[in-house]
């Protein structure tokens, strides 16, 4: 039996941690839940840790990273993070791999190509994961769509894209000044808006599936991102299959095959 799937075991602000599996072998995108939680979750999708051959923390911030030192040690799991994101992300006794954004990697059955992104850390990245000739493209936490990152997710047939919060939520509600200015400015999240041109910009005929992720929980609603989005492929004339991954909940899974 051949399963490739992708499956999102938590998204948004509250922490992020997507499973990509490939048969018998998985590895964690970011691991931003607890350790438990992660295992609990993940069971959920009939796998278990025993089978996580790696974990790739995309940027150092807690909704990434949360889980990465217990799970990793406890089950002697090598984290995998650009050398901006090691230096500042807890390990403990963990086996840290670098790896240098724009230089594609293996790991098993698993292609991965990290490109860098514009996003208040010290090092982030975006990437896109092969599985038996499978993209998957994942971009999240960025304040803004570059060629580089255009490039990186051209022809995924799943994209898995940030819509962080909706222009006027955010302008209206309670966040201070500064906050609104952080999250809506170059290094920050990207909004329904720029959802909508990065899904239209990077989707192709082989472009199957777009699942929306990162969800602010206070600026943002499903219905409402799923509708800009939505509205932005149809304007384009695209047809896409539309997910949205709502605030910590999981879902999936999304099979490649
Ligand atoms: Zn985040
Ligand atoms: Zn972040």
């Amino acid at each position: 039996m051949h399963e490739q799937s992708v499956s999102i075991l938590s998204s948004g602000s509250c922490g992020n941690s997507t499973l990509l599996r490939s048969n018998e072998e998985c590895i964690l995108i970011d691991a931003g839940i607890s350790c438990r939680e992660l295992e609990r979750r993940m069971s959920f999708f009939g796998a278990e840790p025993t089978q996580v051959v790696a974990v790739v923390l995309t940027h150092e911030h807690t909704d990434h990273v949360r889980g990465a030192r217990k799970f990793c040690t406890e089950h002697e799991i090598p984290a995998y993070a650009t050398r901006g994101t090691l230096a500042l992300t807890p390990l403990g006794g963990a086996n840290a791999v670098m790896f240098t954004p724009n230089r594609s990697f293996s790991i098993g059955p698993f292609r991965l190509s990290p490109f860098k992104v514009k996003h208040l850390a010290a090092e982030p990245v975006a990437m896109s994961v092969t599985i038996d000739s499978k993209k998957v493209g994942i971009a999240s936490d960025l304040g803004c769509i570059t060629p580089g990152v255009l490039d990186g997710l051209r022809d995924s047939e799943l994209l898995l894209i940030e819509a962080n919060y909706d222009e006027m939520m955010l302008l209206e509600g309670r966040y201070p000044e500064f906050l609104k200015r952080t999250i809506r400015g170059n290094h920050g999240h990207l909004s329904n808006d720029d959802a909508g041109i990065l899904s239209t910009r990077s989707s192709t005929e082989r472009t199957e599936r777009i699942v929306l992720v990162h969800l602010s929980k206070n600026n943002n609603t499903p219905e409402v991102a799923r509708m800009t989005v939505e509205n932005a492929l149809k304007d384009n004339k695209m047809s896409k299959k539309l997910e949205v991954a709502e605030h910590g909940v999981s879902c999936g899974p999304f099979d490649l095959g």
